[in-house]
This record gives C-alpha cells, structure tokens and sequence, in this order.
C-alpha cells in the first residue's frame, strides 16, 4: 500500500486537485454523483449554463439558492488537513465553489470553477453579499442581474486561474487528487502538466482510471487524511 504520509513528509511542493466529494462530508451533496438528487429532475447542466441565465434568470436565481448554497456547511477535516499543509508547501487547486477550503485557513487555494459567494452585478460589477442576493437577483439602481462569479456551463475558465492552476501542478513533486473523478475536463486535463519525476496519488472510494505511474490509494478520504500530517 502507497505510504501517503511519507509521501507528503517528504515532499517539498504539494499540490492538491480536489473535487465535490472532499465537500460531501460537510453536507454539501455533489450535484453530478450518479444517482444524485437531480437525477430525474431537471439536468443540473442547463440549469447552471450561461443560457439559463441569459434566458430565464429567475429560475437560475431559485435553482442555485435551492440547490448550491450551503451557508451552515463547515470544512472537514479533509479541508483542515489539505489547508494546513498547504499552507506550508503547497497549493490546493479546487473545482468546488464552496469557499470551504479558504475557511479552512487555506491560503494557497486557486478556485478553478470561481466562489458561490462571490456575488456580483453583470451590468455594473458591484458586489452583494448572499443575503442581498436571497432577497433579489436584481440589482435596483440599474436592473442588472446578479449572478455568483462561477463558471457556468457554456462559459470558459478565467485564463488567469487557468494558469495559476498549470503552474501549481507543473512545479509540485507530489500531486494528490481527493474527491474527483477526474472526469470533467478541463480540470481534468490539469494532470497532464505534472513534471516527469513528480509523485501522483489519488485518494478515492473506487478505483479510478489514472495514469500508469499514479498510486491509487482506495478509502473514504476523511479516514485516509484523519491522521495526516506535515
Ligand atoms: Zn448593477
């Protein structure tokens, strides 16, 4: 069995790619999980696309505050842990758009997919807090629309978090995946960019089609990062 522990004690630059399930044991159910709680309702992928809020803002407005928001979830110890290593020598790299790792006291973190709580007015740029956006997704001052700053189906990845994110992998020597599947791309692509010598391991319930020099270490990442440490 891959030694995780070693792995991270020796490493010098870690960087974390990390999904829905690290979020899941806060409380915050991952929307894509086969068999989720929109399986046979209405596809989570057109109601976060940028053509749903083109065209019907109102239900954009009440699917995201229905099915995204989660202002009681707290991190985890999968956060706590990823937080405080990698705040000494490393990065997390997240797809979630929970915000949990920076209250985690994450400081290396790169929101691939952007922040829920990030909220802000299309028209004009001015920001709202979540309980402003609760109450309207419209802004009154200018009849803007106001929409959390993620990144919707049909819109591309902001390029400078793009790059932050190539960086991080392509300077780590011990990359860890937590919580995804790596299926959805580009995210996924990311792993590409990990350096030749580099050490890759993901940790996962079921085994994952990885590449042939990655460590699969199989488990409930809670009880595989409880005893982590520097
Ligand atoms: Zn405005």
């Amino acid at each position: 069995m891959f030694d995780l522990q070693r792995a991270i004690s020796e490493a010098d630059n870690i960087c974390f790619l990390t999904g829905a399930g690290v979020s899941t044991a806060s409380g915050i159910p991952d929307y894509r999980s086969k068999g989720g709680l929109y399986a046979d309702s209405e596809k989570p992928e057109y109601a976060l696309s940028d053509d749903n809020l083109a065209r019907h803002h109102e239900n954009f407005h009440q699917w995201v505050l229905a099915n995204m928001f989660h202002p009681e979830a707290k991190p985890n110890v999968i956060h706590d842990k990823m937080a405080a290593i990698s705040n000494v020598k490393g990065t997390i790299v997240t797809q979630n758009v929970d915000g949990l790792d920076r209250a985690a006291g994450a400081e290396h973190v790169i929101e691939f997919h952007g922040n829920l709580y990030r909220l802000y007015c299309q028209k004009c740029h001015q920001t709202f807090s979540y309980d402003q956006y609760q109450q309207s997704d419209i802004h009154a001052a200018d009849g803007g629309v106001i929409r959390p700053d993620i990144v919707l189906y049909g819109e591309p990845i902001n390029q400078q978090v793009a790059e932050a994110a190539v960086d991080a992998v392509s300077s780590a020597d011990l990359l860890i995946v937590v919580g995804t599947s790596l299926v959805v791309y580009p995210f996924a692509g990311l792993l590409r960019y990990a350096p030749m010598g580099a050490t890759l391991v993901a940790v996962n319930k079921e085994a994952l089609e990885l590449p042939p020099r990655a460590h699969m270490v199989q488990g409930d990442a809670v009880s595989v990062f409880e005893p982590l440490h520097l």
